[in-house]
């Protein structure tokens, strides 16, 4: 879709409503419209696929607007079936990834925030590969209706099916922006794809299934406390010094680890919450007994939980991923000497490049 039309997906319901207005329709062919987008998923303005709206409705839609669906450029599924990476191919060319995972009940969608990262993340395919520009609320809406959609989708069972993990009929639930990109850097496009995600007669994507990932970019952790948004925080640790931290983390130089930490403690104590602090384990590098005490002495007195993600490794990081023995040491330690939950994730798609950015970087060779 070319920049001067507009994009169905960057709109909120209201918007959408204000806009037909604008061209002298009802609201209630906005609502229709809406209906036709978010619970049709409509990839175009057919009389098939929005059979009741008005000929001049859609010839006015035809010739303005655009329903801003991204190709699919590549699609891939684990070998087990729970995973599937989509990598999206956007009007100008750029490319992003998308991420399907499967659990039991429930289907979640990792979406990207930007083309490419300014973060740097020494492990991180998408960090070495640079940033290129921010998406639009449209370009982020769309990644979790592509999911949504495939989900309806007639096909062959999936693998998964054989221990028990139905797709059929799943819904999807939950959307982590724990793709390509960092969400706090591109904060406005985001909350406002959000607010339209999370629109009950939409997708309907409840606040407390949306988690918004940061490195720790300060000022957004502020904002976002704030506004007192609604959506579940993730904050990126990997390490509990700030020389450590800035090794892996080269953000940290301009939000330094004191800041980030006052920073949480202010967003736990405005908003309530919790906060999930992830934490890469990376053999050797920050997986010993004494990386887990630092980190509960951190935390101490935080609402909090620790995520334990085992490293994806990539060609531009010579880390390997911590063995299971030493994560589940690491995490008896915040369990039995300092009452910090914990889980240790499990690593999806490592045989499709499912680490954000890493599908990417292999298709641009
Ligand atoms: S881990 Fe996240 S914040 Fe860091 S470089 Fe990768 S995409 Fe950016």
């Amino acid at each position: 879709m070319t920049a001067e039309r507009l994009n169905l997906y960057d709109l909120t319901r209201e918007q959408l409503r204000v806009q037909l207005v604008r061209w002298d329709f009802s609201p209630v062919h906005a609502a229709l419209l809406w209906n036709y987008l978010y619970l049709g998923l409509a990839e175009t303005f057919s009389e098939v696929a929005m059979p009741e709206l008005p000929p001049k409705v859609r010839a006015r839609l035809i010739a303005e607007a655009g329903i801003g669906g991204l190709p699919t450029a590549l699609a891939t599924e684990s070998s087990d079936g729970f995973t599937r990476k989509y990598l999206l191919g956007l009007a100008d060319g750029e490319r992003i990834e998308t991420v399907l995972m499967r659990f039991k009940g429930r289907v979640t969608a990792c979406v990207s925030s930007q083309v490419g990262c300014a973060m740097g993340c020494v492990f991180c395919a998408t960090g070495q590969m640079g940033y290129t520009r921010h998406l639009t609320p449209g370009e982020i809406v769309a990644q979790a209706v592509h999911v949504a959609r495939s989900l309806r989708q007639p096909g062959p069972p999936a693998k998964s099916n054989l221990l028990g993990y139905s797709p059929l009929g799943a819904r999807l639930r939950n959307i982590v922006l724990m793709g390509m990109g960092e969400p706090l850097h591109n904060y406005e496009a985001v909350m406002h794809a959000l607010d339209i995600l999370r629109d009950e007669t939409g997708l309907a994507i409840g606040a407390e299934r949306i988690t918004v990932s940061t490195v720790g970019v300060v000022p957004g952790i502020l904002r976002l406390a704030a506004e007192r948004r609604p959506e579940s925080l993730a904050v990126s640790l990997h390490a509990a010094t700030q020389a450590e931290r800035a090794a892996l983390v080269p953000a940290a130089r301009k939000w330094p680890l004191d800041e980030l930490m006052a920073a949480c403690r202010t967003y736990s104590e405005t908003t309530g919450r919790r906060i999930f602090y992830e934490w890469t384990l990376i053999e050797g590098k920050n997986d010993s007994a004494e990386h887990a005490r630092s980190v509960g002495v951190l935390l101490k007195g935080l609402p909090a939980q620790v995520n334990l993600i085992p490293l994806n490794p990539t060609a531009g990081f010579a880390g390997a991923p911590t063995r299971s023995e030493a994560a589940k040491r690491f995490q008896k330690i915040l369990a039995e000497e300092f009452k910090l939950p914990s889980t240790v994730r499990q690593r999806r798609g490592i045989d499709i490049a499912a680490g954000c950015g890493q599908l990417a970087v292999a298709e641009a060779g």
